[in-house]
C-alpha cells in the first residue's frame, strides 16, 4: 500500500487549526433575494423584492420557534448566505442580528460570514457591517472576465469586482474570500489564468472554486437543452481544476478542502463544523437544520414561508438519520478535506463499517487516488476529482 511522509501530507501545522477549533453550533440564515437570476444559479432566490420587509418579520418569528431546538444555546459561527444577503439594509440586518443575539450566546471570538455581490460593497455598507459584528466577508466574483460576466448574468462589473475587495480592505476586514468558477461556457484555460493573476495581486484569505454544473431549475439547463451553450469537456475541467490548484498553492494558499483553499489557516470555520458533524439550525426560506439525529428543511417558497409563520407555524420536511445516514456523510465531509480521516475516530465511532471500507481505501492508495500515515487517510487531488465516484463506492 502506497504511503506517503506524514509531514508532507498531514503536517501537524494543518492539523491543529481544525482541532484546535472549539465549535459549538453554527447558525445559517438564507436570505432569499437577488436583482436578477444568474443563469447558472439552482439555490433558491426571487428576484424581487417585494416581500422583503414581511420576510424579516418571518426571520424574527422562525427564531422565536427555534429557540430551543437545539440543547445548547452557545453559537460559534453565523454564516449570512443566499441569495443575496448584501440587499438586506443597515436596518434590516440589524433586526435579525439583534434578535440573534438576544436569543443565543455568540462566542466571543465567533466567526460571523456574510455574502457579498461586489456591487454592494461600498465603504459605507462595508462600515455598517463591520459595526454589525461581521468578521468575514465572501464576495460572489465568479470571474474577472467581463465578457463572461455578462454571459451568466452577474450585474457587477470586473472593475467593481476588484474594487469591493479594496473597499473591504479598507474597512479593516481580514478575513475576505471569493468565489471562483471553472468551467463556464465560453471560457477558457487562458480566461482563468488571467483570474488567477489578478488575484494574486489582491489582499485575500479565502478562495473557493467551484467546477460547472448543471443545476436543475437553473437558466443554463434550458439553454444547455435547447444547445444554446456547450460544456467543456471532462478532460479539460479536470487539467483547469488542477491548474487552479497549482497556482494558489505556489501564491501561499493551502487547498484545504475539495473546493476551497486558504491563506494563513483562514480556514471557513462555518463549513469545518459541518465536516465535523456539529449541530445547526437554518433560519429562512429552503435553509436546512441538523440536531444530530436528523436533518429538517424549510419550505422553498417565499410566500409560503411567511404566510405560515403568521399563523405561527414553520413549515419544513424532516428526514430522521439512521447510523449509516451519519457514517456516510462522515466519509464524505472529510474526505473532502485535507485532514482526511482519523483511524482512532472512525474506529471509535462506526466501528460496524469502518473494517470493510478500510479494506476498499486500500485499492485507492494503490491507484494513487488516496494517501495515509499511521494514523490518517486522505484522498489525494487526483482523488478529489474523482470524488463522487470514490463515495458511491465508499458508502455504506
Ligand atoms: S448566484 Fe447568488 S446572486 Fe446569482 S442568482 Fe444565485 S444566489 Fe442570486
Amino acid at each position: 500500500m502506497k504511503k506517503e511522509s506524514g509531514k508532507d501530507i498531514f503536517s501537524i501545522k494543518k492539523l491543529l487549526p481544525l482541532f484546535s477549533y472549539q465549535i459549538n453550533m453554527g447558525i445559517y440564515v438564507h436570505v432569499p433575494f437577488c436583482r436578477s437570476k444568474c443563469f447558472y444559479c439552482g439555490f433558491y432566490s426571487v428576484a424581487s423584492l417585494q416581500l422583503k420587509e414581511n420576510y424579516v418579520q418571518s426571520i424574527i418569528r422562525e427564531i422565536d420557534i427555534r429557540a430551543d431546538y437545539l440543547e445548547t444555546r452557545r453559537v460559534s459561527t453565523l454564516y449570512f448566505g443566499g441569495g443575496t444577503p448584501s440587499y438586506l439594509d443597515a436596518q434590516e440586518l440589524e433586526v435579525i442580528t439583534n434578535k440573534i443575539h438576544k436569543t443565543w450566546d455568540l462566542d466571543k471570538d465567533a466567526e460571523c460570514s456574510i455574502e457579498m455581490n461586489p456591487e454592494d460593497a461600498t465603504s459605507e455598507k462595508l462600515s455598517m457591517l463591520r459595526k454589525l459584528g461581521f468578521n468575514r466577508l465572501t464576495i460572489g466574483i465568479q470571474t474577472f472576465n467581463d465578457r463572461l460576466l455578462k454571459s451568466i448574468n452577474r450585474t457587477h462589473s470586473s472593475l467593481q469586482a476588484i474594487q469591493s475587495i479594496e473597499n473591504a480592505n479598507n474597512a479593516g476586514f481580514e478575513n475576505i474570500g471569493l468565489d471562483l468558477i471553472i468551467g463556464l461556457p465560453g471560457s477558457s484555460a487562458q480566461v482563468l489564468e488571467e483570474d488567477l493573476k489578478i488575484i494574486s495581486r489582491l489582499n485575500i484569505d479565502h478562495v473557493s472554486v467551484y467546477i460547472l454544473s448543471i443545476d436543475s431549475n437553473s437558466a443554463f439547463e434550458k439553454m444547455l437543452e435547447k444547445k444554446k451553450i456547450e460544456m467543456h469537456a471532462d478532460d479539460d475541467l479536470a487539467e483547469q481544476y488542477l491548474m487552479v490548484s497549482d497556482y494558489l498553492k505556489s501564491i501561499g494558499y493551502e487547498h484545504y478542502e475539495i473546493s476551497n483553499f486558504a491563506k494563513n489557516c483562514k480556514y471557513s470555520k462555518h463549513n469545518i463544523s459541518y465536516w465535523q458533524q456539529k449541530a445547526y439550525i437554518g433560519l429562512g426560506p429552503s435553509a436546512h437544520s441538523f440536531d444530530l439525529k436528523s436533518r429538517q428543511w424549510n419550505i422553498s417558497h417565499i410566500k409560503k414561508y411567511i404566510d405560515s409563520l403568521d399563523k405561527g407555524v414553520l413549515l419544513f420536511e424532516k428526514e430522521e438519520l439512521t447510523s449509516r445516514d451519519i457514517y456516510n456523510e462522515y466519509l464524505m465531509t472529510n474526505l473532502r478535506t485535507m485532514w482526511g480521516i482519523e483511524y482512532k475516530l472512525v474506529e471509535k465511532e462506526f466501528p460496524q463499517w469502518w473494517s470493510v471500507t478500510r479494506k476498499k481505501m486500500n485499492v485507492y492508495c494503490n491507484e494513487g487516488l488516496m494517501c495515509s500515515t499511521s494514523d490518517r487517510i486522505r484522498l489525494t487531488e487526483k482523488g478529489w476529482l474523482l470524488s463522487d465516484g470514490i463515495f458511491c463506492e465508499l458508502f455504506v
